[in-house]
């Protein structure tokens, strides 16, 4: 077993806050181990709980469609939250339950080592940078411990709010500059002797 399919075990086997009792399934996260995109959300609600997937639900179905609109789906990236387990009527997790989570995200930033961790929403941003306005920061890509920051609205927010709709889809569309590094043109390529450049 692979250190990363360890992890995803602990997570599904975790009792370490009262959220393990009342959850049907955990949700450890779903996508690449590999991803240069990780998307951190809140929390799993009702579906999500149901599943063991992260947004399944009518914010998930907006969040493909967001992927889907830079060329991506959801095997190209890992898409997780920071509690791992569904708090009770969907209230926020409480400062414990976050607490005894958090190694678990850090972990998996870790292991993944995303260029890019997407915060979805303030709650997840404010893990990261407390006390900060989610309306300020979205869209600025920042640093956060050698990895690119890049807070965004959570998709559930275009839903309440559909004003919201096309700030998300730019937020996306500037997202995939941030991870891609130049094809080497003529420019790029360092001078090598002859017998280096053969093919053959
Ligand atoms: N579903 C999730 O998995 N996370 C959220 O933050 C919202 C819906």
């Amino acid at each position: 077993m692979s250190d990363f399919e360890n992890l995803v075990r602990q997570i599904h086997d975790c009792r370490k806050c009262a959220l393990s009792e009342m959850r049907t399934n955990a949700v450890p996260g779903e996508g690449s181990p590999s991803a240069d995109i990780m998307f951190i959300g809140e929390a799993p609600g009702f579906n999500e709980d149901r599943d063991s997937r992260p947004f399944v639900g009518r914010s998930g179905k907006f969040l493909d469609d967001m992927l889907f609109s830079i060329g991506l789906s959801r095997p190209d990236v890992y898409i997780t939250n920071v509690v791992k387990c569904r708090p009770p009527n969907n209230r926020d997790p409480l400062p414990g339950e976050i607490e005894e989570c958090h190694p678990y995200l850090d972990a998996q930033i870790e292991m993944i080592a995303p260029k890019v961790v997407v915060m979805l929403g303030k709650y997840s941003f404010n893990q990261f940078f407390p006390g900060e306005s989610i309306g300020q920061a979205r869209g600025k890509p920042r640093s956060w411990n050698g990895v690119t920051a890049y807070p965004m609205y959570h998709p559930a927010a275009a839903l309440h709010n559909p004003k919201l709709r096309p700030v998300i889809e730019e937020d996306f569309r500037n997202l995939l500059s941030l991870i891609e590094t130049p094809e080497p043109g003529p420019e790029n390529i360092d001078e090598a002797p002859a017998e280096q450049l053969s093919f053959f």
